[in-house]
C-alpha cells in the first residue's frame, strides 16, 4: 500500500497539464550547491514545445539569464528554446517574458520597493550593524537580501540552521521598526530576501496564469522551501498551480511530495527530474 503521500502524487500524475514554473535553488541544483546537474539541464531543455516553462527565484535576473543560457546550451535550437521561458525575479516582485520584436526578455510586470515608508538604506544599515560579521546585506532593486559569509555554503547543514535563525532574528529587527503591512521576510534555506508585500512567488504565479489564459490548476509548480516562513510557501500553497515539493513538507495538503518507482520520496534536482519524467502535458493549445 502506497503512502497517503505517495498515493496524492500518483492521483496528481493522472492529469494532464499546461506549464510549469521551478524554484531554483534547492530545486534545480542541490541544497547549497549551485550548479543544476547536467542530466536535469538536458531534460529542462527538452520540454515539449507547447508547454510554457518559468524559473522563480529570489535570485536577480542577470543571475537567472546565465542561468538559462546555460539550459538551453543543451537544446537543439538555443535560441528557439529561450523564448519559450519566463523569468521572475527578486522572489516574485518582476516577471519577464520573451519579447520576439525587441529580441530580448521584457518586464511584464514589477513590484515596486515601498522607499517612501521603508528606505532601503536605513534598511540595510539597520541590518548590517545587527547581522554583524556572520552575514553580508546586498540591496537589489526590489528586494533586500540577507547571505551568509561564503564559507558556510560548505556545510548545507550548518547553512540550513543560521537562515532559519536570521529568519527569527529578522522578523524581529524589521518588525520593531516598520508594519507587516509593508515586508515580507523570506527564508530561501541559503539566505534571507526582504521584499514588499505585494511580490512574493505566488502573486508571480497569480499574474502568469491570468497571462496565460489557463486553469490555474494546470499550472505546475516545483520548490523546495515550502515551510511557513520560507521562501515557496506561498509558491506551493496550492492556492495557484499544482505544487509539488522536492524539499521540505508541510503540514497542510499542499505541496504533494515526489516519490520514485518504489515509493521512495525523492528530493533536490533527483525529485525535479523524476516529476518530469512522469508528468503529462496537454498536447494542443488551448
Ligand atoms: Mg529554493
Amino acid at each position: 500500500m502506497p503512502s497517503t503521500r505517495h498515493a496524492a502524487f500518483q492521483a496528481a500524475l493522472q492529469n494532464k497539464y499546461r506549464a510549469v514554473a521551478f524554484d531554483f535553488d534547492g530545486t534545480l541544483t542541490p541544497f547549497a550547491r549551485f550548479e543544476i546537474p547536467t542530466e536535469l539541464k538536458i531534460k529542462l531543455a527538452h520540454l515539449p514545445p507547447q508547454v510554457p516553462r518559468a524559473l522563480c527565484t529570489g535570485r536577480d535576473l542577470k543571475f537567472v539569464r546565465q542561468q538559462l543560457d546555460n539550459i538551453v546550451a543543451h537544446a537543439e535550437n538555443p535560441n528557439e528554446e529561450k523564448k519559450r521561458w519566463a523569468l521572475f525575479t527578486e522572489n516574485g516582485a518582476e516577471g519577464f517574458v520573451w519579447n520576439a520584436e525587441q529580441k530580448d526578455f521584457e518586464q511584464f510586470f514589477e513590484v515596486e520597493w515601498p522607499e517612501t515608508t521603508v528606505p532601503q538604506e536605513k534598511l540595510v544599515a539597520l541590518l548590517s550593524q545587527k547581522g554583524g560579521f556572520w552575514n553580508r546585506v546586498l540591496a537589489r532593486p526590489h528586494t533586500v537580501v540577507m547571505r551568509h559569509h561564503n564559507w558556510i555554503y560548505y556545510l548545507p547543514k550548518l547553512t540550513r540552521i543560521f537562515s532559519r535563525r536570521m529568519h527569527k532574528k529578522l522578523e524581529r529587527w524589521i518588525r520593531e521598526e516598520w508594519a507587516a503591512s509593508y515586508l515580507q521576510i523570506q527564508d530561501s534555506g541559503i539566505g534571507n530576501v526582504v521584499l514588499p508585500v505585494l511580490a512574493g512567488k505566488g502573486n508571480a504565479m497569480r499574474r502568469w496564469v491570468e497571462r496565460l489564459k489557463i486553469d490555474p490548476k494546470t499550472l505546475v509548480v516545483v520548490g523546495d522551501q515550502a515551510a511557513k516562513g520560507g521562501n515557496d510557501y506561498d509558491f506551493l500553497s496550492g492556492e495557484v498551480g499544482t505544487a509539488f515539493t522536492v524539499g521540505e513538507l508541510s503540514q497542510e495538503a499542499a505541496p504533494l511530495a515526489v516519490f520514485d518507482a518504489k515509493g521512495r520520496r525523492l528530493q533536490g534536482p533527483e525529485g525535479t527530474r523524476t516529476l518530469l519524467e512522469n508528468i503529462h502535458w496537454e498536447t494542443l493549445h488551448p
